[in-house]
């Protein structure tokens, strides 16, 4: 951490006119009931190399243990990762709630766990999709979620790397046009994720728990946030968090980690 950020919106900057810094820091620090929504990677936690190491930045994992303990502002993440994937990486206790798998999965903050509900016809194709990777592909290759099935080909011989993409191409090509999943190519491999869930229904799904005047926002930093930055508009702050502006709906720029270890401080702070 650099120089003690400041407890404010001070460091955020407004994405688009209309955005009153001085009235959402007044709104946070005299709210009755509040909810932060956090978005995990690239957010609360920079990108690394091994995404088994994505820790929060200095500091994040000390302010959310004591937000939560304040018992103020119902802290909430909100993830592609799956849950059992970020309780490690977060390392507090008591965990907040989380909604991980893009929101096919719900961990209360009571401990409660919702799993995926999906319909027959995804849950059929990820259980068949599964037998059949493990009957053409090494196990140590292979990563099974809680809402996608997945292979790794990152590291493989060059040879090898394209005969594994060739296979699972031609066997995946099927469902490019099936709305019920998803064909998700990451850096080293590809997953079949079951479709119909974004982070913008779990905004929703939050929005209707809370009490009317109980002050808002998200933040997040890439394109699966810009559902929840929708889905929050007119009702919540939308906070980008990244080092530059890009077209987005959010209302504010966060540049991690300051700016966003000043907006949680603020959220910290009361009046
Ligand atoms: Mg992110």
């Amino acid at each position: 951490m650099t120089e003690s950020p400041a407890n404010s919106t001070s460091r955020l900057q407004p994405l688009h006119e209309g955005v009153d810094l001085s009235a959402v820091d007044r709104s946070i620090r005299k709210r009755a009931g509040g909810m932060l929504l956090l978005d995990y990677d690239g957010t609360l936690a920079p990108f690394v190399e091994q995404r088994d190491r994505a820790f929060p930045y200095p500091g994040i994992r000390e302010m959310l243990g004591e937000l939560i303990a304040q018992h103020r502002t119902r802290v909430v993440i909100i993830s592609g990762r799956a849950v059992e994937d970020l309780r490690p990486l977060l390392g507090i206790d008591p965990l907040p709630e989380i909604w991980g798998s893009h929101g096919w999965e719900r961990l209360h903050a009571d401990g409660r766990y919702e799993g995926p509900n999906f319909t027959f016809q995804q849950k059929q194709i990820l259980d068949s999709e599964w037998d059949w990777l493990q009957k053409h592909f090494d196990a140590a290759r292979l990563e099974h979620k809680p809402a996608s099935v997945a292979l790794h080909w990152r590291g493989q011989p060059a040879e090898t790397q394209t005969h594994m993409q060739e296979v699972l191409g031609e066997r995946w090509n099927r469902y490019r046009t099936d709305p019920a999943l998803d064909l998700h190519a990451f850096d080293g491999g590809l997953e079949l994720r079951a479709a119909g869930k974004n982070k913008g229904d779990a905004v929703r799904t939050l929005l209707h728990e809370i009490m009317e005047g109980d002050v808002v926002a998200y933040c997040g930093d890439d394109a699966t946030d810009e559902d929840a930055f929708e889905a929050l508009e007119g009702r919540g702050l939308r906070v980008l968090v990244r080092g530059t502006p890009r077209p987005s709906h959010a209302d504010v720029l966060c540049p991690p980690p300051d700016a966003l270890i000043g907006f949680l401080s603020l959220w910290m702070e009361g009046d």
